[in-house]
């Protein structure tokens, strides 16, 4: 079964409005004729921009979180109403950064994954083990039961799914492309147990430390169908080269 190749960049809490613009300009020229899919995840307050920004590229504009309501009272929050107003074809949900920092569980995460379904975008649904999860031998325990929750009873065409082992995140250590086969093929069983054949269609992204050193060999791995991109999708000159070993 081919899957697509998906290279995904999360700039995280990162870039002015000029500052994404400048990014967007350098990845447009050093990423022509790529056979891949590629998006980026910039700040809310830069969407609008890198749309425009975008405009007659083929790279996918992304948000880094919504709300499950559409509108209503909800001080703060966006919703996947409005990120498809402002042209966002994916978002990230479940990011082991809002689990930690800001209290998202996996209920939240299964809500918010079926409200962007029913506007018309794909959720980014992010799983991952913590270090003590790992070494107490309960990663694959963890990541299923945060894959169970997360997409029970949701439709899977339109998901993607991010494995990123949370000690790999930002740390600079990443998993062994062996370790993180063994959780993406785990990942893969239990989706076609759960839901059936579409499960070969489902895209399993790989995040933690991804840079153009390690990109190569993770992407080579049977079940690893692309990257989430922290830090090195900061710059065209560390997450160009990722979507490249991707083609
Ligand atoms: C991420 O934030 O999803 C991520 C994987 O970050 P980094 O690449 O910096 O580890």
């Amino acid at each position: 079964m081919s899957r697509r190749p998906f290279i995904a960049g999360n700039w995280k809490l990162h870039k002015t409005v000029a500052e994404a613009r400048e990014l967007i300009h350098e990845l447009r020229r050093e990423l022509v004729d790529v056979d891949v899919e590629v998006a980026v995840a910039p700040p809310m307050t830069a969407l609008d921009a890198v749309r425009q920004a975008l405009e007659g590229s083929s790279i996918h504009l992304a948000a880094q979180n919504t709300y499950h309501e559409s509108t209503g009272a909800y001080t703060g929050e966006v919703s996947p109403l409005l990120l498809a107003d402002v042209g966002c074809r994916y978002c990230i949900v479940g990011h082991s950064e809002r689990r930690s920092l800001f209290g998202e569980t996996d209920a939240g995460v299964h809500a918010k994954a079926a409200a962007l379904l029913d506007h018309g975008l794909s959720p980014i649904v992010c799983v991952g083990e913590r270090l003590e999860e790992r070494e107490a031998g309960r990663a694959l325990e963890v990541v299923l039961g945060q894959i169970e929750a997360a997409l029970e009873g949701l439709a899977l065409e339109e998901v993607v799914v991010a494995y990123e082992p949370v000690w790999a995140i930002g740390t600079g250590r990443t998993a062994s492309p062996q370790d993180a086969q063994e959780v993406h093929e785990a990942i893969r069983t239990h989706l076609a147990a759960t839901h059936g054949p579409v499960a070969q269609r489902v895209r399993i992204l790989y995040g933690g430390s991804v840079k153009p050193a390690n990109a190569a060999e993770l992407l080579a791995q049977p079940d690893i169908d692309g990257a989430l991109v922290g830090g090195a999708s900061l710059q065209a000159a560390t997450f160009a080269p990722i979507v490249k070993s991707a083609s």
